[in-house]
């Protein structure tokens, strides 16, 4: 159960970061509202951002590294650290159902470099296809003329959607098969006329993270940008119009392999409120004594080092069990995510209650912790869809 030495050293390392670089900046870029690229920059720099050191965070045996990574970035800020780590979810997708000459071209693409650093987005989202992603409306149409995609349709949400140079669109290639009917395109910005921001959103957390509408106006691409190629694509598509099963649904396959990653995010968040609210308990004092003296301040602060303890062991189980190619008998993926996720929310309003009026101030950070928190519950899957996922995953019938 001990991490090694490489894990340790990677989580100083990142914590040093988060500690020094992103805490002292959180406030500032939360009330700006716009996305930290010097901090971006800064963590390209020494090797936090970009290629290689996705590839070293991935290339840990043991699946670990990633959330130990996630954990540290988000305690130190949840809204720079989507900022930094938004871009992953395009990566998962090109890594995951691109060749290998697709990885090679398009995931260095989505960093940039160090001197002229680069976002990505993945949109699957959409006005009316969230939790249902089978109602995705983007079409993409072949023009055998040019040899070339045409996509067509809005994104919605999407997080550095427009300001990202790569795009991973999912794009409904034959609305028929719903979601097995889906595929995913890498839509290069700088490339690529058909393809404009919409509205930025203004949030109610994550706020330095950028997200916005994606439009997509006979945005034309060549036939090389499908991941995994066209033939692939082709004979999967013919294999699910003849009845046979799908191995592949392009947005679900992106989602899965992420949901444990997105669970430590949480955690961090929900780990700086329960230290911040621990220590303040130990300073503060009412009646003559520490609150912390009180039972009932104490017991919270027990639960809440419990939960957080109990999700993050979910958390690293299921990264395990990924990395190593374990099969995910009772979505043990979605699991941690919505443990993660409502264990963040219930402990950041837990630590604005113990640091009583001062919580409720955007003089103390628990109240922008809660705000950030609490998308964890709604994206990559809400609460209720993880439990549907998993009372599927549980008793093999198609709970509605
Ligand atoms: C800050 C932010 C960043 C995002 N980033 C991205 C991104 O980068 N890329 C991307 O593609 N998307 C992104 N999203 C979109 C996000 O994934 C969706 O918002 C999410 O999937 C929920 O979809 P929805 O908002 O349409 O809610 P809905 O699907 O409309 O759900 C509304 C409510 O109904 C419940 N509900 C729905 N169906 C059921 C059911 N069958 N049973 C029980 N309850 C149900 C839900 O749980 C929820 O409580 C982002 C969203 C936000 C807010």
């Amino acid at each position: 159960m001990e991490l090694n030495q490489d894990q340790k050293d990677m989580r100083d390392w990142v914590h040093g970061f988060a500690q020094n670089v992103m805490r002292p900046a959180a406030s500032e870029w939360d009330e700006k509202e716009s996305t930290p690229w010097p901090i971006i920059q800064e963590a390209a720099k020494i090797g936090l951002y970009g290629f290689e050191g996705i590839a070293q965070f991935f290339s840990d045996p043991t699946g670990l590294t990633m959330p130990i990574v996630n954990e540290e970035l988000f305690w130190g800020d949840a809204g720079i650290g989507m900022a930094i780590m938004g871009t992953s979810l395009a990566v998962a997708s090109i890594f995951g159902q691109g060749t290998g000459e697709q990885i090679g071209e398009w995931i260095p693409r989505c960093f940039g470099t160090e001197t002229d650093v680069k976002v990505a987005a993945f949109c699957a989202s959409e006005p009316n296809a969230g939790s249902d992603v089978s109602q995705i409306r983007t079409r993409a149409t072949f023009d055998e003329t040019t040899n070339e995609w045409v996509l067509n349709g809005q994104k919605a949400w999407a997080t550095n959607g427009g300001i990202a140079d790569v795009h991973v669109i999912i794009a409904s290639v034959d609305t028929e098969l719903g979601s097995r009917g889906h595929a995913a395109f890498v839509v290069p910005m700088s490339e690529c006329k058909g393809l404009t921001q919409g509205a930025k959103v203004s949030k109610h957390g994550l706020r330095a993270s950028h997200t916005a509408d994606v439009y997509l106006d006979d945005a034309r691409i060549p036939a090389g940008n499908v991941l995994g190629g066209k033939e692939k694509l082709d004979a999967r598509l013919a294999r699910v119009r003849e009845g046979k099963k799908s191995k592949s649904q392009a947005a679900m396959q992106t989602f899965e392999a992420s949901r444990p990653t997105v669970g430590a995010q949480a955690i961090g968040i929900a780990r700086a409120a329960y230290e911040y609210a621990l220590e303040y308990a130990k300073e503060r004092e009412q009646f003559g004594r520490k609150i912390i003296e009180n039972q009932s301040i104490a017991f919270a602060l027990a639960d809440m080092k419990t939960e957080i303890d109990c999700a993050r062991l979910l958390v690293w189980r299921a990264s395990w069990m990924g990395k190593t190619g374990q099969t995910f008998e009772n979505a043990e993926g979605s699991m941690s995510k919505l443990k993660a996720g409502e264990v963040a929310t219930w402990a950041t309003e837990r630590a604005i209650h113990i640091l009583g009026g001062n919580g409720y101030t955007r003089e103390y950070p628990v109240e922008r912790w809660h705000r950030d928190a609490k998308i964890y519950t709604l994206f990559e899957g809400t609460s209720e869809i993880q439990r549907i996922v998993i009372a599927r995953a549980i008793s093999g019938m198609h709970i509605k």
